[in-house]
């Protein structure tokens, strides 16, 4: 019989143990690796004389006066003198305990920031205890915390977790491996890092240029490359039905049937992902194009290989607009052809969905088209091959995984596409996607104008609304966008319907329509239809147009408050425009902040969208400024962000796991474990999906 171990409760744990759960410190190990925000020099006393404005010091000296005075307000003034200088410290809140130990001519040693100013130095509300006690070894760590969790508790915490963390070395001796860590260990490097010694630079720690900070680094990086390469490998041992092209098949009666040739580049993914699709290992290939680059046909002629081959295929995306977008798409495509397409949406009536479902349960329906109604429960699918997912990052793992259950043949699994028009640039692509393979359309196809991008601020916006009208007169249809107000849903809404109102007002006798994500579907359809035939001339619509609507004869976009939206969101929106063959033009309209001006990198940043087209350009601006977060979207939900290596700055290191991985796995497998283990814990799941 195993001995049984005390289970604590939740009950049974205190405060601040609850606290360390909730910042994630459960392991040892994890409680090492939570290194320092910042530091506090508690090794030395300084003498006033020589303290700077600014600076946080601990000073020594005696009390030279000690009273409560009512103006401005009710505060404890206490004047101090270490015989070089003197300093007043100021206490708005005190006990009477306090103000006894601050008595006149009590020695005490106090810690706190320095200010100068009209009374000479100051400090507010230092704290102080008897002077002559023993002085600091090392500096003072100050870590990250929540409420109810004080530093000390947290630094002694910390203290036990890097006596009992199991902190061996994982690399190979640098004599095998060449490597940036230099000659710390794990070890040495934790220790430090949390008790540095008082003659470091105090730039090198907080700039992680010190090799200490190298060593966790690439130690990071390295488990990153680990675990994604350990999830590529494990899925190369799936299995899945090997879809080949058929020479007289559907793949080239769709080509042939297309209005329009494939550019060089949608023939370059195509033949990629048709090399994948032949194999019996599942694909697991991302598909990067910028919008409108064309994404959607390279997915029809993947999914005509697997429907050749005798096979189902899915194509999942995020909106309703969008599915049913895809899905008239790839009817006026398809059914010419003989190839039966169903599709599954949550607003679908009763009676249409159960057809829908015999359908693609029977394998009448060679291709299902839907939103996350496609990976419910009750659909099943006769013989589903392949899986195609659009604008992948707005999905999560769990729907990434329903989606592949749904392969029933044993011991198989289907190939998956994931689709996006958010370029990931490459440092990214290279550290959160390594287990992916990429393929990127990196061409337009031709006969695309150029869209003009101006950045026109709001009081201007009248001239916006007449430029509206002159677009109208010629034929056109025109996107008039406003924010996502993050804070509240009603506000945005309030908005969007002001704008409307006033557009309709502007502009008599043209349909104006207002599209926003809280309506009924049926209604969204109904809007969408109308101006997809042309009928409405505007379109007023909170974000709810961000992804793939197609709509060749709109030609001008207006966003407003466009300096609320990402760059690559706004990417994205300006891509609805330019479809067809006329001119069109992006406005984006900035809101001045109570009429001032807009910041400077506010308009710098919107500067970047006059400047280029080139979605990747963008993405790697986005990224500068907003950091990783932006571009994993549910990807990394669950799943670790790098804490110590920055992607920007540490691209040597990234290069360094990259080559090294491979070999870890290779030459050293139990280490290659450990070291996984030792820095993600559980939570490489994610990469399964
Ligand atoms: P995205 O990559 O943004 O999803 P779509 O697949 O919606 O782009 O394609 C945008 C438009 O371009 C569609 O109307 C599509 O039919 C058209 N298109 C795609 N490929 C070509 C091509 N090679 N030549 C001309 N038009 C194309
Ligand atoms: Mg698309």
């Amino acid at each position: 019989m195993p001995a049984k171990t005390p289970v604590k409760t939740a009950q049974s744990l205190s405060a601040p143990q609850k606290a360390l759960i909730k910042l994630g410190l459960v392991r040892d190990i994890d409680l090492a690796l939570h290194l320092p925000l910042r530091y506090e020099d508690e090794t030395r006393i300084v003498q006033l004389r020589d303290a700077r404005e600014g600076d946080v010091v601990q000073i020594e000296a005696t009390v030279t006066s000690c009273e409560v005075t009512m103006r401005p307000r009710r505060q404890l003034l206490v004047t101090v003198d270490d015989g070089t200088d003197t300093c007043v410290l100021r206490f708005f809140s005190f006990y009477p305990s306090q103000q006894k130990a601050l008595a006149v001519g009590s020695r005490i040693r106090v810690r706190g920031e320095v200010k100068g100013g009209f009374m000479g130095l100051t400090m507010m509300h230092p704290s102080f205890k008897p002077a002559g006690g023993v002085l600091a070894e090392a500096l003072t760590p100050v870590y990250s915390t929540v409420a109810g969790l004080a530093q000390s508790y947290l630094r002694r915490a910390v203290i036990t977790g890097l006596s009992h963390a199991d902190l061996s070395e994982t690399l190979p001796p640098t004599t095998e491996w060449p490597d940036p860590r230099g000659a710390w260990s794990l070890l040495d490097a934790l220790q430090f890092l949390h008790h540095p010694t008082p003659d470091v630079s105090l730039a090198a720690l907080e700039d992680r240029s010190h090799p200490a900070w190298v060593r966790l680094k690439c130690e990071e990086l390295l488990a990153q490359q680990l675990s994604q390469l350990t999830a590529k490998r494990e899925r190369d041992l799936l299995r899945a039905p090997s879809l080949k092209c058929q020479a007289h098949g559907l793949h080239g009666r769709l080509l042939e049937a297309l209005p329009f040739g494939l550019t060089s580049a949608q023939q370059r993914v195509g033949q990629e992902i048709a090399q994948d699709l032949a194999r019996q290992v599942p694909m697991h290939r991302l598909l990067q194009g910028d919008v409108g680059a064309g994404k959607t046909v390279v997915a029809a002629l993947a999914a005509m290989v697997a429907v050749d081959a005798g096979w189902q295929c899915a194509l999942m995306a995020p909106t309703e607009i969008l599915a049913t977008q895809h899905f008239a798409k790839l009817v006026s495509w398809l059914e010419p052809l003989g190839v039966k397409v169903a599709w599954l949406i949550g607003s679908q009536k009763k009676k249409e969905r159960a057809a829908m479902l015999a359908m693609v349960e029977s394998g009448e329906a060679a291709l299902v088209v839907g939103t996350h109604a496609v990976i419910q429960e009750h659909v099943k699918f006769k013989n589903l091959a392949l899986a195609v997912i659009d604008e992948q990052h707005r999905f999560g793992v769990a729907q990434r995984l329903a989606l592949r259950s749904k392969m029933h043949a044993e011991g198989m699994e289907p190939h998956m596409l994931m689709m996006t028009a958010t370029p990931i640039p490459r440092t990214l692509a290279m550290s959160y996607y390594a287990d992916l393979d990429v393929s990127v359309i990196d061409e337009l196809p031709p006969g695309r104008t150029p869209i003009v991008t101006r950045l026109v601020s709001d009081h201007r916006r009248h001239e916006v609304v007449e430029r509206i009208g002159a677009q109208l007169q010629q034929g056109r249809q025109v996107y008039w966008v406003c924010p996502l107000i993050e804070e509240s849903e009603a506000l945005d809404l309030t908005n969007a319907t002001q704008t409307h109102a006033d557009l309709s007002e502007a502009l008599p006798g043209v349909m104006v329509g207002l599209l926003h994500s809280r309506m009924p579907s049926a209604e969204k359809k109904a809007v969408m239809d109308l101006f997809t035939s042309g009928q409405m001339g505007v379109l007023v619509s909170t974000t709810v147009i961000e992804v793939g609507v197609d709509v060749p004869n709109a030609s001008l976009m207006v966003i407003e408050h466009a300096e609320r939206f990402g760059l690559s969101q706004l990417h994205q929106l300006r891509g609805r425009v330019g479809r067809g063959a006329a001119a069109s033009a992006c406005v984006l309209l900035y809101g001045t902040p109570e009429g001032g001006r807009l910041s400077e990198t506010a308009r710098d940043r919107l500067r970047a969208m006059v400047e280029t087209h080139d979605g990747f350009e963008i993405a790697r601006r986005d990224l500068e400024i907003r950091g990783p977060g932006e571009f994993l979207g549910a990807r990394q939900s669950g799943a670790p962000l790098l804490r110590f290596a920055d992607l920007e700055t540490d691209g040597h290191f990234l290069d360094w796991a990259r080559t090294w991985a491979p070999h870890l796995l290779d030459q050293h497998p139990t280490l290659a474990e450990r070291h996984i283990r030792r820095w993600l814990g559980g939570k490489s799941e994610y990469l399964k999906a």
